[in-house]
């Protein structure tokens, strides 16, 4: 299994040509890919879930590293290069031709814990992080999320009250999970290189704050991060109950959303209960 052909190879071979429109950036250099594979921890007999894993740079690392790999992908064209893949590795891939939009990622890892590893294009990318980290139902089943965003967009995911990238994304990232910078990658990393840098996210999900419901918590930032430079009496008005909150934790109703901790959205939900459901 360690004599695969370089990735360049397989990506001439089989014809992939980079797709602007399905936002194909390749990563080949197989060091980088093992650095990210490792960033879970050990992954022998572990299930992971890689969403978008193009010609398999990141699925060979994680096949070599142990895991039994669930991938899904929507471009048919990388199909044979990672059925190819799948017969150096026996029993340890399986392919999902589809959209990962549309797909019930629980259902498709047939409800058993699972790790998340993904290289996506990054409006995908965002869109699935928010779905991963939102809902009620909580710890969810996936033990860890690593994936790679345009660096501004990690940034914000792992941003603390003050700073300018602080925002809804912190929060929601923060609340009931850590959520740290793992690692940074040039654009220079890439096959064809994107216009911006890039960086990985590692997300481990933590126990959810008792008595807050998540509904709540999100149509709150939602208030006060949409008018993020207003004073809160302003841009919290429209949530029932949220100024007589902000006095009775103390929370002085001049400051602005930026300047807000996750602890004290958390408290702000706590105290409104369910009441925004
Ligand atoms: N993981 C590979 C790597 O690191 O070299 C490929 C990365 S490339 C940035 C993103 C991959 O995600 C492409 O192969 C693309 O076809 C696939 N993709 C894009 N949108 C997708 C979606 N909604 N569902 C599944 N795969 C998607």
């Amino acid at each position: 299994m360690s004599d695969l052909p370089p990735i360049r190879e397989v990506i001439q071979r089989h014809g992939l040509a980079a797709s602007k429109a399905l936002g194909q950036n390749f990563l080949l250099d197989e060091q980088l890919l093992a650095r990210i594979a490792a960033l879970p921890g050990d992954l022998a007999g572990a299930q992971v879930l890689e969403v978008g894993p193009g010609p398999g740079g990141l699925t060979r690392a994680l096949l070599r590293a142990g895991a039994r790999v669930t991938a899904i992908e929507m471009d048919r064209r990388c199909l044979p290069a990672l059925a190819e893949l799948g017969e150096s590795f026996p029993g340890q891939l399986t392919i999902i031709e589809g959209d990962a939009l549309k797909l019930d990622h629980n259902a498709v890892m047939l409800g058993a814990p699972f790790h998340v590893l993904s290289n996506l294009p990054y409006n995908v990318g965002t869109a699935l992080f928010v779905r991963w980290l939102s809902g009620e139902s909580w710890p969810p089943l996936w033990q860890s999320l690593t994936l790679m965003f345009q660096r501004e967009v990690a940034m914000r995911i792992v941003a603390a009250a003050g700073d300018d990238a602080y925002g809804r994304l912190a929060v929601l990232a923060q609340w009931r999970s850590d959520a740290r910078l793992a690692m940074k990658v040039h654009r220079s990393a890439f096959t064809p290189p994107p216009k911006v840098m890039s960086a990985v996210v590692h997300v481990t999900s933590a126990a959810m704050p008792e008595g807050v419901s998540a509904r709540t918590l999100e149509r709150l930032t939602e208030a006060a991060f949409g008018q993020r430079r207003k004073m809160l009496r302003q841009s919290l008005k429209g949530v029932p109950g949220a100024l007589d909150a902000l006095a009775a934790l103390g929370i002085d109703e001049t400051r602005r959303a930026e300047t807000v901790s996750v602890a004290e959205f958390v408290a702000l939900a706590r105290a409104l209960g369910c009441r925004q459901s």
